[in-house]
């Protein structure tokens, strides 16, 4: 790994920013749903295994009374899950103004789209801007350290140059105290690369996703050139219809290294399934979801095509260097 020429500089170039705005207008334009809307998705099961996942993540790591840091927190789907793990205090940053203003509402209890419930129990601040450009400890000198990170279907945005992905990492390493952990799920680079190989052309899917490179991310050229800005466009039905970028995973754990962020684990989504549902308490979660039905019923579980879009994404933990027990 290069270290950026310009330092702390971490200059950009105009075309970031226009992508970076793509992204936000993206996300910003998508409304909520009604609850019957939600429920008739094609992908349906998909997100609710992906609301799985991120459950499974937080109740393995939060522990009651935490100060969480969300980065890119959308409209606040996991406010709920991280009030179920008694968290102290939450804030959470997006680039989207749209989705940000959902989340604020979904916090202060009003959004329609959700069932009436009491009062969310921590304190929070929401707030809008490019987690990967911002320099968060300063935006934040009065909130930190966290004792939880978390970014989820959101990191591989960093990943258009060098100094935006190490503007994640340093905000994230900045923010965590030492010992505190930096949760996430993001495209698995391997899975999309194997599947760009095995494809005709550039690009590959099926009824529920499709994947398509630009012609100068040809394989031959994607191993030769530099591991930022591998840029992708990926369609998800009804979710996502976005620029994004590759994150080599080899490269994504030295880089944290550098900022003292170091490995807990690494799965994809099918090895994750596999290990936490051998647990009795999160296949009992997963029933309440009904994320995985028990297959007899039509439509009760999910369809081929959304397991294999599953497979595109996997999981870390990170823990920041320095003291490992919590206290
Ligand atoms: N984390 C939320 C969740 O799991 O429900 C939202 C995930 S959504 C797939 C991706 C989110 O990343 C969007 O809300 C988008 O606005 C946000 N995002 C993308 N680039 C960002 C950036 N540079 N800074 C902050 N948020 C960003």
């Amino acid at each position: 790994i290069k270290h950026n020429p310009d330092g702390d500089a971490f200059l950009e170039d105009e075309s970031t920013k226009i992508f970076a705005r793509k992204v936000a207008d993206h996300y910003s334009a998508r409304t909520n749903q009604t609850l019957e809307e939600r429920e008739a998705s094609v992908i349906i099961h998909l997100k609710k295994l992906n609301n799985w996942i991120k459950s499974v993540l937080i109740q393995l790591y939060a522990r009651r009374g935490d100060a969480v840091l969300d980065l890119a927190c959308g409209k606040g789907g996991d406010l709920i899950k991280w009030d179920k793990a008694k968290i102290g205090y939450y804030v959470g940053i997006d680039i989207a103004e749209g989705s940000i203003e959902d989340c604020r509402t979904r916090y202060n209890g009003d959004a329609d789209h959700h069932q009436r419930r009491k009062k969310f129990s921590f304190p929070a601040r929401l707030i809008c801007g490019d987690c990967y450009e911002a320099r968060l400890d300063e935006v934040l000198a009065d909130d930190g350290p966290f004792d939880i990170c978390s970014c989820q279907f959101a990191l591989h945005y960093s990943w258009s140059t060098e100094a935006r992905a190490r503007r994640a990492l340093a905000n994230v390493s900045a923010l965590l105290r030492p010992g505190g952990i930096f949760i996430g799920t993001m495209p698995d680079a391997n899975v999309i690369v194997k599947k760009l190989r095995e494809a005709e052309g550039l690009a590959f899917g099926n009824s529920v996703y499709w994947i398509r490179f630009d012609e100068e991310f040809s394989e031959k050229k994607f191993k030769s050139s530099s591991p930022f800005g591998i840029k992708y466009k990926f369609h998800l039905e009804d979710a996502v219809d976005c620029p994004e970028y590759i994150v080599p995973f080899h490269v994504f754990k030295a880089l944290a290294e550098e900022y003292g962020l170091e490995l807990v684990f690494v799965k994809n989504s099918h090895d994750f399934v596999h290990e936490y549902m051998k647990r009795p308490d999160y296949v009992e979660l997963m029933r309440r979801l009904g994320a995985l039905g028990d297959g007899n019923q039509d439509h009760s579980t999910l369809s081929p095509d959304e397991w294999e879009a599953a497979y595109l994404y996997l999981s870390f933990v990170l823990r920041k260097r320095g003291q490992t027990d919590r206290t």
